[in-house]
């Protein structure tokens, strides 16, 4: 069965957004944290926790993905920045335990300037300060596609991380197929190989995740714009190959293209269509 849901909206609480999912046809799903832009994240409902993860059981669910909001900056070069990024996470992942054992993604951030090896330093230390041993969640860093000064835009900075990090163990890789194309790693043309290279850097026993989107740019552009599935550059057959991927097909995948509901049911209905 195809683990596949998308990014929705979580104003209407937990079980909403699972009985959401269910209506598109997904069995799982991902939601921010809090608002994207803003900090002010909503109280936790125990309940509506609870409701979700009896939901999740029923319905088999695979893991959701609660992914951070993407303005935090963990490698700024201003400190008050990059304590804004520790308070959100520390908090977000104290709230994850509510929902315990699923995944936490974040955007490794932007060195602007400082150097790569100094922003990688930063969000080391940042997740040694707010990872700890009693976590249930596996936290995810995303890949990226190298705009700007974005750090995550190759697979060796995921694994300078990784490596950097205590609780390692804790730690994960979302998988952008948008970025990483992007990025330059061509999953159109050579799958194979680009996952080949991605074991040998990081492990594929990280990869937890998949963002399953096509892009509005052309390959290595380091651009960062998400298309709707088949309508990109990356095209529905290499995405057929992707979900289909022995290594890669027990993943959950998650749309975050530009649709509302109705195109993401359409696109969950044309992937389930040609999952094997
Ligand atoms: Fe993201
Ligand atoms: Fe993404
Ligand atoms: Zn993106």
């Amino acid at each position: 069965m195809l683990k596949i849901g998308a990014h929705l909206s979580s104003s209407k609480g937990f079980l909403a957004m699972g009985e959401m999912a269910e209506s598109i046809g997904a069995n799982t799903f991902q939601f921010f944290t809090r608002n994207p832009r803003g900090s002010k994240a909503k109280a936790i409902d125990p309940e509506d926790a609870k409701a979700l993860i009896d939901f999740m059981e029923k319905k088999q669910f695979a893991k959701v993905l609660a992914h951070a909001p993407y303005t935090l900056n963990p490698c700024s070069a201003k400190p008050e920045t990059r304590e804004f990024a520790h308070l959100t996470m520390e908090d977000d992942l104290k709230r994850m335990e509510y929902l315990p054992g699923n995944l936490y993604n974040f955007h490794p951030g932007s060195h602007v300037g400082q150097g790569s090896e100094a922003g990688i330093g930063q969000i080391v230390t940042l997740l040694n300060a707010i990872l700890s041993e009693e976590l249930t969640t596996t936290v995810l860093l995303e890949t990226m596609s190298g705009k700007g000064t974005e750090i995550g835009r190759n697979f060796e900075e995921l694994r300078r991380i990784i490596d950097g990090v205590d609780l390692h163990e804790k730690m994960g890789v979302c998988l952008d197929t948008c970025h990483v194309y992007d990025a330059g790693y061509d999953i159109v043309h050579h799958l194979d190989e680009v996952l080949e290279e991605f074991d040998q850097i990081v492990g594929l026993d990280r990869l937890k995740a998949i963002h399953l989107n096509d892009s509005k740019n052309p390959f290595e552009s380091h651009k960062d714009r998400h298309e709707k599935i088949g309508e990109g550059s990356i095209g529905l057959e290499a995405m057929v190959r992707i979900i289909n991927h022995p290594k890669l097909k027990h993943l959950p995948f998650f749309l975050e293209t530009p649709n509302e509901l109705p195109g993401y049911k359409e696109e969950i209905t044309l992937l389930r269509g040609r999952y094997e």
